[in-house]
């Protein structure tokens, strides 16, 4: 019978310790966003409550995709403004032939299109920018990442040489660096991608690689974009 109230004791004493007190916080004091620890601040909310703050944080990163976009939570579509006759422009990144397509390569995607080039072609930034990226991997091999003012970004690899380091500003056309067989790569060419908030989408669907020019002037963005079904396979061209 001791024993049992000893117990009971016990375990009440156990769960007062156990449970937490609530507390409830009635201030109305916004915490500045300066001293919020950005890399604590919930992911899936990031880029939705914090535009300015992720792409001054993406800025800083060096990462391939510094932005933890959740694409779930992209209920509308984004409309980007991809050209314009005043503000932007577009140049190809090279004018090589495409040899292989985005798309499923065996279980993994590849996140890009191919252009075929001879070592020591020139290589040109897509769009206005700002270099988020550049330096050498060892997939990529030397690699420069570009952010443009819509948001979207241009991953360039595989480059002999790099001429632009991070924080440059660079315009359609600027000559970035030189294609080549760097990082895991078994011929010359320019792997090239574009990505909106890190994630990649197909190059081929607003840019003609046959034609060398944009298919449109703006590209409407939602969930659905960023799919790549089985059934989308990466071609080989030649
Ligand atoms: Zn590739």
């Amino acid at each position: 019978m001791k024993t049992k109230k000893m117990l009971r004791y016990f375990s009440i004493l156990l769960l007062g310790l156990l449970t937490k007190p609530s507390f409830s916080f009635s201030t109305h004091t916004a915490v500045p966003i300066d001293t919020l620890d950005k890399a604590k601040i919930d992911s899936s909310l990031f880029n939705i409550k914090y535009p300015e703050l992720a792409l001054d944080y993406a800025m800083k990163s060096n990462r391939l995709n510094p932005y933890g976009f959740e694409v779930s939570l992209l209920v509308d579509s984004i409309c980007l403004t991809l050209t314009d006759t005043v503000h932007c422009s577009f140049h190809m990144p090279n004018l090589g032939r495409v040899n292989s397509t985005f798309g499923w390569r065996g279980r993994r995607v590849h996140s890009g299109i191919d252009l075929q080039l001879h070592w020591g072609d020139t290589v040109n930034a897509a769009f206005d920018g700002v270099v988020r990226v550049s330096k050498y991997g060892r997939g990529y091999g030397n690699y420069i990442i570009i952010r443009h003012e819509n948001g979207l970004e241009t991953l360039y690899a595989h480059l002999q040489k790099r001429f632009v380091v991070k924080n440059d500003t660079v315009h359609a056309g600027t000559l970035i660096g030189l294609g080549g067989s760097t990082g895991r790569s078994t011929g010359a060419h320019l792997h090239f991608e574009t990505r909106f908030l890190g994630r990649p989408i197909d190059p081929e669907l607003f840019i003609d690689f046959q034609q060398n020019r944009l298919k449109q002037q703006s590209l409407f963005i939602h969930a659905e974009t960023f799919d790549v079904p089985r059934s989308k396979r990466s071609k080989r061209m030649f």
